[in-house]
């Protein structure tokens, strides 16, 4: 019997979760990303804020699976999908469109920034999403406070020390403390003719209030430790404009020559490809057992699948991606061994977490709620455990305790191509 071949589209949480709960299975599994690496994006504003290095955050996708004989893992682009001669098409440096067959497939592509219709915006204000938009932040940052302190006019020193982060959601506010305490305490006496500690930092948001995903108390404090922190919140207004000279808000100009873009996510072209129903933001809809409808071979999981749960759609977070995963793998397992059919998918809501600044963070876990240092160490050890091995875990943790003790970061170069 001719062996039975599993696709899986993407090596982020989603995709490797389900390449995991398929490792004692009878088939042959590809697992086809267009980088070599999975990304741990929640901590990806680390590296943006010179804390943790790229290679702190991310690992081979080949290395991670290298004890699982049944998966072949491929550097790719996928392209396309022709859902009725079941073949999955992707690209590489030198190869345009392979075609590769499947019996089972799983789309777990993620998704990439949104700037609400406003494209142009894009060359201005970078996202956050892959090492490379963190290395390019990084980059940014560094640069600006060496044009200043290389800057003779003082009154050019205030635009560039300017920052602004567009989205007060939990990576534009972990970015903003983080920024704060690398101005106040790393950076503090390393330049001549500048002050870095005058570093304006402005988070802006059109939601009357951060961390919008948080009860209002955990979001009021967050707000409080950042205004502690000498971040100037702006809330309740949308950005009108991006520009070379930074952004308008409520008709005011703030200029800025480093704008960050943390707001919006769009999903993946998985909806395209297959050509269904997708939600509004463009997700594909699943059925609970995260099939495409009339397709019981296809899968999509993660930020780009879109499925309700108590009449609310599931969050693009890391936790729902992981689950979908697990239980996709596990149904695609069973299916093959002949196996029980799984009750609908659930998602187990584990809870929310954010840093703001140094050994402070804020948590909600069903009715508990806890801010602090304590809260920041539960977010460390969550943090610590979700990495993809052992040896991330181990060199993230020296690196945090390096530089709570001495404020140290990992890596402060600018590395341009
Ligand atoms: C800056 C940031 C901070 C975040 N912080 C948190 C947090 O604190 N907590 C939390 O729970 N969630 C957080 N999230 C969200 C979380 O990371 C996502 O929900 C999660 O990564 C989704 O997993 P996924 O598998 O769907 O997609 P991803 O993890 O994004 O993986 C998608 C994979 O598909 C690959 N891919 C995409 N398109 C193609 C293609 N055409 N061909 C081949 N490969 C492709 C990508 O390279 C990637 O490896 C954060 C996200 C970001 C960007």
């Amino acid at each position: 019997m001719p062996q039975i071949k599993v696709v899986i589209v993407g090596a982020g949480f989603g995709g490797l979760a389900t390449a995991r709960a398929l490792r004692n299975t009878p088939a042959r599994i590809t697992l086809i990303d267009r980088t070599n690496h999975h990304l741990f994006q929640p901590l990806l504003y680390q590296v943006a804020t010179s804390v943790l290095t790229p290679g702190q955050v991310a690992s081979p996708v080949r290395g991670v699976l290298r004890r699982q004989k049944n998966t072949t893992v491929i550097l790719g682009e996928v392209t396309g999908v022709d859902k009725d001669n079941k073949y999955v098409f992707w690209s590489d440096a030198d190869r345009e469109n392979v075609p590769i067959h499947y019996n089972y497939l799983v789309l777990a592509t993620g998704a990439t920034q949104s700037y609400f219709g406003h494209k142009e915006f894009a060359q201005y204000a970078p996202g956050l999403k892959t090492l490379v938009d963190a290395v390019a932040v990084r980059n940014n940052i560094l640069q600006a406070f060496e044009q200043a302190e290389a800057e003779e006019d003082p009154r050019r020193h205030r635009d560039l020390l300017t920052f602004v982060l567009v989205g007060a959601g939990p990576t534009g506010v972990e970015m903003a403390a983080a920024l704060a305490i690398l101005v106040r305490s790393t950076l503090k006496s390393e330049f001549r003719r500048i002050d870095p500690a005058t570093t304006r930092i402005v988070l802006v948001d059109m939601a009357p209030r951060v961390l919008t995903d948080f009860s209002e108390d955990l979001s009021n404090t967050a707000k409080l430790r950042l205004q502690k922190l000498g971040v100037e919140v702006r809330l309740g207004h949308s950005v009108e404009h991006i520009d070379a000279d930074g952004i308008i808000v409520a008709g005011e100009r703030i200029v800025s020559k480093t704008v960050i873009w943390t707001a919006g996510v769009a999903p993946s072209p998985a909806g395209k490809w297959l050509n269904v129903e997708t939600d509004g933001a463009g997700r594909v809809r699943v059925q609970p057992d995260l099939t495409v409808p009339g397709h019981p071979e296809i899968f999509v999981v993660g930020d780009t699948a879109s499925l309700d749960q108590n009449g609310k759609p599931l969050p693009g977070v890391a936790q729902v991606a992981l689950q979908q995963g697990r239980y996709a793998g596990r149904w695609i397992h069973n299916r093959i061994v002949g196996g029980a059919a799984p009750k609908p998918f659930r998602y187990f809501d584990k809870g929310s977490m954010a840093v703001v600044g140094k050994g402070f963070a804020v948590v909600q876990i069903g009715k508990i709620r806890l801010s602090g240092f304590a809260a920041w160490l539960a977010w460390a050890a969550v943090h610590l455990q979700f990495l993809a091995t052992l040896n991330l875990r181990v060199s993230v943790f020296v690196q945090w305790v390096w530089t709570y003790i001495t404020g140290q970061r990992g890596s402060r170069l600018i590395v341009k191509p």
